[in-house]
């Protein structure tokens, strides 16, 4: 609806349409709540940050267009600095599918429209007054007044500014490239390199799953010696998995910011939420954010549902991210652990733990394991 002042009303503004956004919009007006989803890139096919691995609990519980998957993949390689003697871990279950991202986001997009969400597209989020949000699209301001708002706007949510909320501080920056590859007879398989002098304070990869391959490093941004790029481009040079692979002269380049500080406190308050990376809904440990962001939109849409229909904007008080980051305490141990990584000699060390039958043990456990996000306390 638009007054005369030109102000439209919506029951809920979600800003941002990665995937946390895209699920929370088409939950709420699958319950018929009139939603407004606005999103700054003018295309959602373009600028995606994200590698697309999809871990079996994912695959299990969310529908996801098969025909955007990967093969899946059984098979996880860990090097250390150098890349000798790595570590083989095989699952006798299918682990990962790698999404094809850009139609992946185009059906979710489809979806939320099916279910009466109303997208703009090279719409972005600029500011707030009181309950009326200002956009900034195609064809100039726009105001907004909604019940509620959905900072969906990823890792350095500016949604998030504006509510007062807490907000992620704990990030790592990671880049790719990503590249078709000839069939091959090699099994498909998720290299992992521990070198911190690659990426400081987390991995470096390849994925290749006999369709595309994903080279990428991540890290503490002001630990890359040479910057990201560079640490990309001298990964590339000798990353392991690509045998029989030659890079293209084009690839496709992704990269963004990755919150590793668990998930934040304060989430909410009587105007609105947050969800996925503004959220800080990533696994500490593995950076994995697409599993977090789709169950905690699945408890955002339910609490909002609930504010929506009893008039009462206390419901939101149940959204808290305090009560739910105590189950974190373990994953975020581990992450001091991983960042404490500092020298290859360190890392040389950790992989000789690994390699006994204890250490593979665990990295089964955090790789193959059956844990996924938890958005209800843990008792
Ligand atoms: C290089 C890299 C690789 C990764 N690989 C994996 C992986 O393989 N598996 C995995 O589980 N996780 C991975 N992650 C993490 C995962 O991608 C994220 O946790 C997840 O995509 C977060 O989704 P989101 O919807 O919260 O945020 P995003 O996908 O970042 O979406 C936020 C959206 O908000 C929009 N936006 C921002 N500001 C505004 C504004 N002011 N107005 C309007 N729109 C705005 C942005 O354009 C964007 O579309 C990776 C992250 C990175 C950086």
């Amino acid at each position: 609806m638009t007054s005369r002042s030109g102000t439209q009303t919506v029951d809920v503004l979600v800003v941002g349409a990665g995937l946390a956004g895209l699920h929370t919009a088409t939950l709420l007006a699958e319950r018929g709540h009139d939603v407004l989803l606005a999103e700054r890139r003018p295309s959602l096919a373009g600028a995606i940050r994200t590698t697309g691995i999809f871990v079996r609990k994912t695959l299990d519980d969310f529908q996801l267009p098969p025909e955007c998957l990967g093969p899946p993949i059984r098979r996880v390689v860990l090097y250390p600095p150098g890349l000798r003697r790595p570590v083989t871990l095989d699952s006798d279950r299918d682990e990962y599918r790698v999404g094809d991202m850009a139609p992946l986001y185009a059906a979710a997009a489809v979806a939320a429209a099916d279910a009466g969400v109303r997208m703009e597209l090279g719409t972005r989020y600029v500011g707030r007054r009181a309950d009326v949000y200002t956009l900034d699209g195609p064809d100039g301001p726009v105001r907004v007044r909604a019940r509620y708002v959905v900072g969906a706007d990823g890792a350095r949510s500016r949604v998030a500014r504006d509510l007062a909320l807490d907000r992620n501080d704990s990030l790592l920056v990671g880049a790719e490239e990503v590249f078709a590859v000839p069939r091959s007879a090699e099994p498909p398989a998720f290299h992992c390199v521990l070198d911190p002098s690659l990426a400081p304070g987390y991995l470096a990869w390849v994925v290749n799953d006999g369709q595309h391959a994903h080279v990428g490093v991540a890290g503490y941004a002001h630990r890359f010696p040479d910057g990201l790029r560079r640490a990309v481009a001298r990964f590339g040079a000798s990353a392991p998995g690509l045998h029989g692979v030659d890079r293209p002269a084009e690839v496709e380049r992704r990269g963004g910011p990755i919150p590793v500080g668990g998930l934040l406190r304060r989430i909410s308050c009587p105007l609105g939420l947050l969800v996925g990376d503004a959220a800080g809904a990533v696994s500490p440990l593995t950076a994995g954010g697409l599993d977090p962001c789709l169950r905690l939109s699945e408890h955002a849409a339910d609490v909002l549902d609930e504010a929506l229909r009893s008039g009462r904007a206390a419901a939101l008080a149940r959204y808290d991210g305090a009560e739910l980051r105590a189950s974190f305490r373990g994953r975020l141990a581990l992450r001091r652990g991983l960042a404490q990584v500092r020298t290859p000699a360190v890392a040389a060390a950790a992989f000789s733990l690994l390699r006994t039958p204890v250490g593979r043990a665990a990295a089964r456990r955090i790789l193959f394991g059956d844990r996924s996000f938890p958005t209800r306390t843990v008792a």
